[in-house]
């Protein structure tokens, strides 16, 4: 996925690093993708841009796409970053320039590592299913991986952590001693918790990363906080355990990971250290040099949005 918005703020990672548990709601906002897909961006948003090093979160659907294109997302670059495509309902048709041509199906993971460069395409099939219901996702790479090789995989079967009224797919990272096969580079959790109506639980967490949690579908209450479908809540941190009580059959994603330290820059699709990696990364890829090319995408790759008139700084978690 990309951040299509034509005239992007200088985005920057590094919330505030919470010493403990709080609730804290955030706000989605409505963005237009490719094709007919708008989606709700949680992350990065006005009060926090970073859980772990989870960067980035999308989430959309679910919509009716029978009739419309669904997702048509051109050809765009990538550095610095993992995106992870995660489905509910409906397929995605990933293709990058390594000559990866995957569809990614509900409940499967595709992971794909930009390292120094990268470029990719995501569409809806055609034809495709009615429905479309997902997330996309970001995670940053620390500075000792940022810079290497591109790669792209597809684990169709996720490992499970289950209890009564509780099965939940380890996405990437460790859940409750669950490691998924994803390739991680930062101490790191994303999971989908899929609960029964009525059902109560104490999810174990570890009391040295920070927590939130985003309703993909049903009505939750998470540690005392009723939720609705698309709503997120940040957890901070110190936690050792998670309350869940499910008022409907509901599902969640549980993002989580070691507070991200190192000071970013992340605008449009790269995420930096300084202006003049993002300005050379933006030169890059007009220049059709570096990021590869993408085959067999029906129609023209994206072009970047123009660099704002200031510099774009390094910035910390603290606002
Ligand atoms: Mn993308």
């Amino acid at each position: 996925m990309s951040d299509l918005d034509l005239h992007p703020t200088a985005a920057r990672c590094g919330g505030q690093a919470t010493e403990g548990p709080v609730r804290d709601l955030l706000p989605p906002r409505e963005t237009a993708l490719g094709g007919s897909t708008v989606v709700r961006r949680l992350l990065p948003s006005l009060g926090r841009r970073m859980v772990g090093a989870w960067c980035f979160v999308d989430h959309y659907g679910p919509d009716d796409i029978a009739d419309e294109p669904g997702m048509q997302v051109p050809p765009h670059p990538h550095m610095g970053l993992q995106t992870v495509s995660w489905l509910h309902q409906g397929e995605v048709l990933h293709r990058d320039s390594l000559g990866s041509l995957q569809t990614v199906r509900p409940y499967e993971l595709g992971l794909m590592t930009s390292g120094r460069a990268i470029s990719h395409s995501e569409e809806s099939p055609r034809p495709h299913a009615r429905l479309l219901h997902g997330a996309q996702l970001w995670v940053a790479l620390p500075d000792g991986h940022r810079h290497t090789d591109p790669t792209f995989e597809h684990h169709p079967d996720l490992p499970r952590v289950t209890a009564a009224g509780l099965d939940a797919r380890v996405i990437l990272g460790t859940l409750d001693g669950t490691t998924s096969p994803g390739t991680a580079h930062t101490p790191i959790v994303g999971a989908d918790l899929s609960l029964r109506e009525g059902s109560r639980h104490q999810v174990p967490l570890d009391e040295h990363f920070e927590y939130a949690v985003l309703t993909m579908s049903g009505l939750t209450e998470i540690d005392g906080v009723r939720l609705e479908p698309g709503s997120m809540l940040y957890l901070g941190t110190g936690r050792r355990h998670l309350p869940l009580h499910a008022h409907s059959d509901a599902s969640l994603l549980l993002l989580g990971g070691e507070p991200f330290r190192e000071q970013l820059v992340m605008w449009w699709n790269f995420i930096g250290r300084t202006h003049d990696e993002i300005a050379q990364a933006r030169d890059d890829w007009e220049k059709s040099s570096r990021f590869g090319e993408v085959h067999g995408y029906d129609g023209a790759r994206l072009h970047a949005p123009e660099l704002p008139p200031l510099p774009l700084k390094p910035r910390g978690r603290v606002r």
